[in-house]
């Protein structure tokens, strides 16, 4: 099974790039497993008709952990995609990079993956700060290849140097995690292709994808699709099919090499 995992920023477009790319995979015919873990509960929206399914955690605070089956977590949406979403405590309660461990861990005793035959599971993180909590996907070796999407935003990039701290912690521990490169979602910024291209390289890595900053995006979200099913033909809808292709192609992950905080604003200064 391919172990993908999608880090970056809130709102950078984690959970769009994973939606498109999980019915590009499965347009492919794979059997993909796409596993929200963010506390938004939003990451499968759109292969579920833009109506959001139920949170693994609401589920484990309602029904006891033994009565409940694969398919009161488990939604299959667009494609036939499979979507979960561990989701997260009440704002200010708990810790969700725990409810993730909890989710996952439950995930695993459930069999999911083998009883589903699943191909390729993506799990959609949030990286605004990779704390012990949202690691989790990497540390325990549930993900082994990350996909860091970024704009050329300043903050969107300081995110994916620190994913990249995170990432390389693991794999020097002896973990399988490994950098599959930089998804580069365009917001149009300044320099922004530059800008990418040089993190990646910085971070020893290479971005596999930009993608355009395109208005079909929003349009497919107001109905409560992803790009691929509501507008198949579409030049975009071909932009994650092409991610898709270089993912499955791609034979070079690496160990990052972060930069700490003074180079990182070092490169920034020279990229003026
Ligand atoms: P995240 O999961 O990282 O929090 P989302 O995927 O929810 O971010 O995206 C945030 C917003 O950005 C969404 O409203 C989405 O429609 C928009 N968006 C994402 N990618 C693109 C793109 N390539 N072009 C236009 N809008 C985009
Ligand atoms: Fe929040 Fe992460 Fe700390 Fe948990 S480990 S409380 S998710 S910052
Ligand atoms: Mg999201």
């Amino acid at each position: 099974m391919l172990k993908l995992a999608i880090y970056g920023k809130g709102g950078i477009g984690k959970s769009t790039t994973s939606a498109n790319l999980s019915v590009a995979l499965a347009e492919m015919g794979y059997k993909v497993m796409q596993i929200g873990c963010d506390p938004k509960a939003d990451s499968t929206k759109n292969l579920t008709g833009g109506v959001k399914i139920a949170s693994v955690l609401s589920i484990t605070k309602d029904k006891r952990i033994h009565e409940i089956s694969i398919e009161d977590v488990v939604h299959e949406g667009y494609k036939g995609v499979y979507c979960v979403e561990a989701g997260g405590p009440e704002p200010g309660i708990g810790c969700a990079g725990r409810g993730v461990i909890s989710v996952l861990e439950f995930l695993t005793k459930l069999d999911v993956y083998n009883k589903l035959g699943i191909d390729i599971v993506l799990y959609d993180v949030l990286g605004d700060v990779v704390c012990g909590g949202f690691a989790v996907p990497l540390r325990a070796g549930y993900a082994e290849l990350v996909y860091e999407v970024t704009s050329g935003e300043m903050m969107a990039m300081y995110a994916a140097n620190n994913i990249a701290k995170g990432i390389k912690r693991f794999a020097e521990r002896g973990g399988k995690v490994r950098l599959g490169g930089l998804i580069c979602n365009e917001r149009n910024a300044f320099l922004e292709k530059e800008n990418v291209s040089m993190l990646a390289d910085r971070l020893g890595s290479r971005v596999v994808k930009f993608v355009p900053r395109d208005n079909i995006v929003q349009e497919s979200e107001m109905v409560g699709k992803t790009v691929l099913e509501f507008a198949p033909e579409s030049v975009h809808a071909d932009v994650y099919r092409q991610l898709a292709r270089t993912i499955l192609d791609n034979q070079t992950y690496s160990i990052p090499t972060p930069m700490d905080d003074q180079a990182f604003e070092s490169m920034l200064n020279a990229a003026r």
